[in-house]
């Protein structure tokens, strides 16, 4: 990491375009991790403006699970792994930030649930590798006792559970966004990053004009874009990979179910989570190793797949009269030579350019600390005002089934 920045720059000129501005840090791309970044900077005095080619709230972002890992999931190998040790820390962050007293303001958030289930999914050692995971990691973790199943599982023919809770909560991802968005009004515009120098030069293109910001510092949150600017600053090593998933939808469920169902291997068999359409009606959106096995399979396989994987396992619905989608999109993460799940989230530095993965959503709040830990070394200081631009805002995003394409089986 290089310290002592010199005095903040003018802007160069090196990318020749028509419109040039100042600012102490672009951010580039409005997921869940520029969103979160550029918020913590502009409480701290920053000049901040978010740059986003498609729309707020990201790819990976408005397409996750929201939710919030305290570290079980990951326990599934009988073991706390790095992950799950690292991740431990993050609910109470989030917590702080849904009370109005952390690193961003989420007190308008709202929640699809405020607690998530583990229950065994099927084989003869699932019980016990839920009881496992459950006695690791979470101290809050909870037996339910069968009167309070979620009705999912408490209308599962022959179902003995155990089942236990997790205190973690789901977000309604629009409303984590919106809360996000708010304070940055009028400073996510919309733009793709065309070009990016490591003194901190970043060119921007939306419907074929240009804009060039010299900043003090830019931090690349692009997802998968962080691909192109590694590029861009001509890092040839690898440093990211991809993990495809085909994540499955189906309606109307009759119930909500949020958590995983545990069958002794590495990966919950399923994860549930849901969003309400109507009164008794709920979309379920599937991950998990539905969704991964789903990867690999044609649209109409992956539904036969997840169809059938849901009849064994909620054989109480039926679930040949229902309407299904898919979702297919690729995990954007910092490279792991494993090809797992990195165990935190990355920040990568040439000059005054970080690119940065969360890792998981949940991990945001340490990603914002790794952020000002690598300004705080550079010794910046809030030095541009917030420059206002004539150009146009980023609209919002939307959830995988308010645009999928349905189908029957
Ligand atoms: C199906 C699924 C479920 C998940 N569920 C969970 C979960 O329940 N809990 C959890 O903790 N994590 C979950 N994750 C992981 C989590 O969603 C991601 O780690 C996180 O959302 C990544 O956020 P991001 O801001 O880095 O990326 P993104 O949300 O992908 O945002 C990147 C943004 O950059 C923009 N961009 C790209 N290139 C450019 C460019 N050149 N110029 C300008 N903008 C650009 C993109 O348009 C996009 O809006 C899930 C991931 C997936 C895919």
């Amino acid at each position: 990491m290089t310290t002592d920045l010199p005095a903040p720059p003018e802007p160069s000129g090196a990318v020749a375009t028509p419109l040039k501005t100042s600012v102490d840090v672009a951010v580039i791309g409005a997921g869940i991790a520029g969103l979160w970044v550029a918020n913590v900077l502009k409480r701290r005095g920053y000049s901040v403006v978010v740059f986003e080619k498609d729309t707020v709230g990201g790819v990976q972002t408005f397409a996750s699970q929201g939710m919030i890992h305290g570290g079980q999931k990951y326990t599934l190998t009988g073991k706390v792994e790095d992950h799950a040790a690292s991740i431990a820390a993050m609910p109470a962050r989030w917590q702080a930030a849904f009370d109005g007293c952390g690193d961003v303001d989420l007190t308008g958030v709202a929640f699809a649930s405020d607690s998530q289930v583990m229950w065994p999914a099927g084989g003869l050692v699932a019980g016990a590798a839920v009881l496992a995971a459950a006695k690791l990691v979470n101290a809050g973790t909870e037996k339910l006792t069968a009167a309070t199943y979620p009705e999912a599982l408490a209308t599962k023919p022959k179902f003995k559970g155990p089942v236990y809770e997790l205190p973690e909560k789901v977000m309604d991802i629009r409303s984590l966004v919106l809360a996000l968005a708010k304070p940055l009004t009028g400073r996510i515009y919309k733009g793709e990053m065309t070009a990016l120098l490591p003194d901190a030069q970043v060119a921007l293109r939306h419907n074929g004009a240009d804009i060039v910001l010299q900043a003090q510092a830019v931090v690349v949150t692009a997802g998968l874009g962080n691909e192109a600017a590694l590029k861009a600053m001509r890092i040839e090593r690898q440093m990211t990979q991809r993990r495809p998933l085909r994540q499955i939808m189906v309606r109307p469920v009759p119930f909500a179910l949020y958590g995983h169902g545990i069958v002794g291997a590495p990966k919950p068999r399923v994860t549930v989570t849901a969003q309400r359409l109507n009164e008794g009606e709920y979309v379920w959106y599937l991950g998990g190793a539905v969704a991964e096995a789903a990867a690999s399979m044609t649209d109409n396989e992956a539904i036969a797949f997840a169809a059938q994987e849901l009849a064994e396992m909620f054989p109480q619905v039926d679930w040949s009269t229902r309407q299904w989608a898919t979702w297919v999109g690729d995990r954007a993460e910092p490279y792991d030579p494993d090809g797992r799940l990195p165990p935190g989230p990355t920040l990568h530095q040439r000059g005054r350019v970080l690119i940065a993965w969360p890792a998981k959503l949940t991990f945001a709040p340490a990603l914002a600390d790794q952020v000002l830990a690598a300004l705080d070394q550079h010794r910046l200081k809030p030095y541009f005002d917030t420059p206002v631009l004539d150009w146009p805002q980023a609209g919002m995003g939307a959830y995988p089934w308010e645009t999928a394409t349905w189908q029957s089986l």
